[in-house]
Formats: C-alpha cells, structure tokens, sequence
C-alpha cells in the first residue's frame, strides 16, 4: 500500500491577507463648482473635479483633480487613497 502525494498533512495555512487592493466597481467624476481656488503659478482661478471611485466591500477613494484655467499647464491630483466605508 502506497502513501502518496507529499507526504505532508495538516490544512493549507491561511495567511492573513493583507488589504488587497480592492475591485473597483464604479468611477463618478463631477466638476467642483464652489471651488475658489488659484493657480500658484500663475495666480488665475483653478478649476477642480473630484473623483469618487467605489470599490467592492465598502471601499471609496476620493481623488481631486485641479487644473488652471489658463494654459500654463500646472495642474495637481490629491487622493485621500482608499479607505473603508465602514470605518
Ligand atoms: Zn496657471
């Protein structure tokens, strides 16, 4: 009589999973309209739109994209990264 396989017995360790990086389910974009800020370039009125994007489980990361009004090409991206939720 054969003992095959490994030779080994005892279930597969389950290893505590870090927070992998959630499926993102949907992407709004809007435009901030009460957004008063200014360029720091070129001192012209900025113009901002946020990103909300949604992730499975619960998770969202608000992402806010600022652009100036001129073409003097500075723009700026803020995340507040993922975050649950839930809290
Ligand atoms: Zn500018």
């Amino acid at each position: 009589m054969r003992t095959g396989g490994t030779g080994r017995t005892g279930a597969p360790r389950s290893r505590p999973r870090p927070v992998a990086h959630p499926v993102l389910v949907s992407t709004v974009t809007r435009d901030v309209l009460d957004h008063f800020g200014k360029c720091p370039r070129c001192g012209y009125p900025a113009q901002e739109s946020e990103t909300v994007r949604t992730f499975q489980r619960g998770f969202t990361e608000r992402i806010r994209f600022r652009t100036c009004g001129l073409p003097c090409g500075w723009t700026e991206t803020e995340s507040d990264g993922i975050r649950s939720q839930w809290r």
